[in-house]
């Protein structure tokens, strides 16, 4: 019976576990398998994980999958790609080793590196010296400045990269290669216009590598993938994984949500709450230029259809922040708990919680913020500060939302929304209190493998359209306002107000 059922499936290499998820034409989830990695601080604001780690979980979910459906590699139509973006793997081409530690998404090390670039630009463009060609801001958060800091500070890399032997890949790059052959394979050396996107490295019109930008970070062009679309067979896996499987889609992880969400129309949004949260506007095959601190991204580009673009929204810290509240001040043992405590209160007590704690992303970009907790009386107890945590999720939302509005001049509706958090029954009635838009919830929870999953099966035919994703599609369920509106306003104020009390901390004293 096993042998006649045929599947897709997606590798989710996230930030803090690899997960293999093995699809229907439905896109039911047949079996799923998950390791979480290691993650790697060797001081305040550096975040690093082990990439060779990674591709060995990688092995073991695919493995696991694969074994939990009770089904092998003939049975699998293609495999798709989705990772956490911007994180920056280098390594040996002859030998498929690293040069250091992946530097991950979050790591705040380039600060100065990308100050010196700012500093280099015309005084009235500064850190949006890139933005016309890349559609974002010169951050911490981006792969290029990782590159660059990688070059810069790792004994003899800048010779070996100069001489062609060392080569740069988000993670799906790395994992594309080494699946496709490695070092001694041939490895298909090769990434997607959604990850390039994030690099700050590529033209957002022409999809390709911008030399100049390169060069001004030091980056020799011989380390750089091929770019090429987010649906297509790049390759096929080597023997004794998935034996000549294609890999046959990939797409950053937010994007990856987007598309599995079937926000697949201009004007259709998503909300993806996990470690931090990523709200994408599909703006059609417009690459729409922020004047309110969104990204311009790549949403998805399929085979050699037109390129579509979305506004993107992100925040460093959401979910991390109830793992703090687990892990560093140890107010709860597992993350649910949060509502829990929170569901002991009312409202916050007064109290609101910014956790600024890389700076704070969109919509205010300010990378001198830090987190701060504001309100406190002697009232304030545990059950307020675990409710003024849930809150802080919605109001960097709401901030996100208004954004966007003020941007595409067209107020969203309403939200789809997906991600670890969206459990959370207290935080998705108070999401739509203070938005004062509906937000829903879709029936499969699993958005951004099965995003990876629908671009690799529509490159091979296992799906035969777009119309086939939206039709996969099914409200799971929806949470309407029920504040009234002068609440909703001055509760925002007060946010607003307590995001003042973040900006301008770090300065020479504090770094
Ligand atoms: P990622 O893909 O970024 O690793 P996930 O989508 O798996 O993240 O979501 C995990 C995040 O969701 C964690 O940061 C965790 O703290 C948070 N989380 C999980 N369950 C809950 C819950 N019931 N309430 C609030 N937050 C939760």
């Amino acid at each position: 019976m096993a042998e006649q059922t045929v599947h897709v499936m997606a590798i989710d290499q996230g930030t803090t576990s690899t997960r293999a998820m093995i699809f229907d034409r439905l896109g039911q989830v047949v079996a799923v398998d998950q390791v979480e990695h290691e993650q790697i601080f060797p001081q305040a604001g550096w975040v690093e994980h082990d990439a060779i780690e990674i591709w060995k979980n990688t092995r073991t979910v695919i493995g696991g999958a694969l074994a939990k459906a009770n089904v092998n590699s003939k049975n699998i139509a293609a495999v798709g790609i989705t990772n956490q973006r911007e994180t920056t793997v280098v390594w040996e081409r002859d030998t498929g080793r690293p040069v250091h530690h992946a530097i991950v998404w979050q790591d705040t090390r380039t600060q100065k590196i990308a100050d010196r670039l700012a500093r280099a630009a015309p005084d009235d463009v500064g850190a949006d010296r890139y933005k016309k060609t890349v559609g974002l801001p010169l951050a911490t958060y981006f792969s290029g400045p990782k590159i660059a800091w990688i070059l810069e500070n790792v004994e003899g890399v800048r010779e070996r990269a100069e001489a062609g032997e060392l080569l740069f890949g988000t993670m799906d790059t790395w994992l594309l290669w080494n699946l496709t052959g490695g070092a001694e394979n041939g490895g298909v050396h090769v990434t997607d216009v959604t990850n390039a996107s994030r690099t700050m490295l590529m033209d957002l019109t022409t999809l390709q590598w911008d030399e100049q930008i390169a060069a001004d970070m030091g980056i020799p062009m011989s380390m750089l993938p091929e770019i090429r679309s987010s649906s297509e067979v790049y390759g096929e896996c080597k023997p004794g994984i998935l034996d000549g499987t294609p890999v046959a889609g990939i797409l950053g992880d937010q994007q990856a949500a987007t598309f599995g969400q079937a926000c697949l129309d201009k004007g259709e949004a998503k909300n993806t709450y996990g470690t931090g949260n990523f709200m994408l506007l599909n703006t059609g095959t417009e690459a729409v230029q922020s004047e309110n601190g969104l990204l311009t991204t790549v949403c998805y580009k399929i085979g050699d259809e037109p390129t579509v673009y979305a506004l993107e929204g992100s925040i460093a810290v959401t979910g991390s922040l109830v793992q703090w509240v687990r892990d560093n001040l140890g107010l709860i043992t597992e993350a649910s708990e949060i509502e829990t405590l929170a569901a002991q209160v009312d409202d916050n007590g007064g109290a609101y919680f910014v956790p600024a704690f890389s700076g704070l992303f969109a919509p205010h970009w300010r990378p001198d913020a830090r987190g701060a907790l504001v309100g406190l009386t002697r009232y304030v107890n545990k059950s307020h500060i675990a409710r003024a945590v849930l809150e802080s999720t919605a109001y960097q939302t709401r901030e996100v939302l208004d954004a966007m509005n003020a941007d595409s001049g067209v107020p969203l509706t309403e939200l789809r929304v997906d991600g670890g958090m969206v459990v959370n029954e207290t935080l998705m009635q108070f999401q739509a209190d203070i938005l004062g838009v509906d937000v829903v919830r879709p029936q499969i929870a699993e958005t951004t493998a099965l995003g990876a999953a629908y671009a690799a099966g529509l490159a091979v035919g296992y799906w035969e359209g777009t119309d086939d994703i939206r039709a996969n599609w099914g409200e799971g369920k929806r949470w309407m306002p029920q504040m009234d509106e002068a609440d909703r306003e001055r509760f925002f104020r007060s946010w607003k107000k307590a995001v003042t009390k973040t900006l301008d901390w770090v300065d020479d004293d504090v770094i």
